[in-house]
C-alpha cells in the first residue's frame, strides 16, 4: 500500500495515474472536497509520531509527499517518519516559478503585508489561512481570493474561486478592481500563472513569497518520474 500526502491537484494525477493499491490523504481543511475515485482519508495523523504509526499500522511500502510547496509543516513531519519507520519517502514538487526582475520577492507572508504602501490595492492570492497582517492594515484595500472564506478578511472583498484561471480573465478582474498590486506565493505550476501573465500585461508589481524551505527528501518534479520511482522504490513483498 502506497500513502500519497496531498491537497493539490499533482496529488490526484498522480492517484489517477498510479497502478497499484495506495490511499490519498487531504488535511481536511477544505469543507467540501470534489469526489474522487479512489480511496481518501482526512484530518491530520497526530504530528511524527501519528504519521509514524499510520506508516507502521498500515504497512506502508512508501510515502509520497505531493503536499503544497507551502504546506511546510506535513512535508518536515513526512521526512521525520519515513526516517523512523524506515519507509522510502519522495516528495512530489512542482517547480517554482523563474524569479523575474520586476519581483519583490519576500521570505513570509507578513513581510508582504509589511511591503504593500499605503492607498494600496492589493490582489491577495495566498489562500485563506493567515491573513491577519493583511487585515491589521487598515490603509490598504485588498481584493482576497481563496477556496474557503477567510475568518479574518483583510479590508476589501473576498472572491471565492476555484483555479484554473485564464490571463485573460485575470487581467480582466484587476483592471475592474484598479489593482496596484498582485501579492502571490511561489507555488509554481500552470494552474494559477495566469495572474503572473496578466499582472506583467498590466505593469503591476509582484509581491512574490518565497518558498519555506523544507529538509533534504529525493524529489520528482513531474508525476512521470513520481511513478518511475514508485516501480523502483515501493516494491517490497508483501507491501
Ligand atoms: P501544514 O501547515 O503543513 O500542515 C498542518 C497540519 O495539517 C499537519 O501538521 C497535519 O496534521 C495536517 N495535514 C496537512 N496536510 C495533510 C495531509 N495531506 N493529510 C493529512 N494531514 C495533513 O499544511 P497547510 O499549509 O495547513 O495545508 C493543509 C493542506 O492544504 C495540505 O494538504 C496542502 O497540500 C493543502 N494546500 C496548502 C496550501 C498552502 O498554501 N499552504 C495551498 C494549497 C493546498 P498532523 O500533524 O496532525 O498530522
Amino acid at each position: 500500500m502506497i500513502l500519497i500526502l496531498g491537497g493539490t491537484g499533482e496529488a490526484h494525477r498522480l492517484a489517477s495515474a498510479l497502478e497499484r493499491p495506495f490511499t490519498l490523504s487531504l488535511a481536511g481543511a477544505t469543507r467540501r472536497p470534489q469526489p474522487r475515485p479512489y480511496p481518501l482519508r482526512s484530518g491530520g495523523f497526530g504530528g511524527v509520531e501519528g504519521l509514524a504509526a499510520y506508516l507502521r499500522a498500515k504497512n506502508i511500502a512508501a510515502l509520497i509527499d505531493a503536499t503544497h510547496p507551502f504546506a511546510a509543516r506535513i512535508s518536515r513531519n513526512a521526512v521525520a517518519a519515513a526516517r523512523a519507520t524506515s519507509t522510502p519517502l519522495l516528495r512530489l514538487e512542482r517547480p517554482a516559478w523563474e524569479p523575474q526582475p520586476d519581483w519583490h520577492v519576500v521570505p513570509d507572508i507578513a513581510a508582504a503585508a509589511s511591503v504593500l504602501p499605503p492607498q494600496a490595492r492589493a490582489f491577495l492570492t495566498v489562500g485563506s489561512q493567515h491573513l491577519a497582517s493583511f487585515a491589521a492594515r487598515k490603509d490598504i484595500w485588498c481584493l482576497t481570493r481563496a477556496i474557503e472564506p477567510p475568518a479574518q478578511p483583510p479590508r476589501g472583498e473576498v472572491l471565492l474561486q476555484r483555479p484554473p484561471f485564464t490571463p485573460a480573465a485575470e487581467t480582466v478582474l484587476m483592471r475592474h478592481h484598479a489593482i496596484t498590486h498582485l501579492v502571490s506565493k511561489n507555488a509554481g505550476g500552470a494552474q494559477t500563472r495566469a495572474k503572473l501573465d496578466a499582472a506583467a500585461a498590466l505593469a503591476l508589481p509582484v509581491i512574490m513569497v518565497a518558498r519555506p524551505e523544507l529538509p533534504l527528501a529525493e524529489t520528482a518534479g513531474t508525476i512521470k518520474d513520481a511513478l518511475e520511482w514508485i516501480r523502483h522504490n515501493a516494491g517490497r513483498q508483501g507491501k
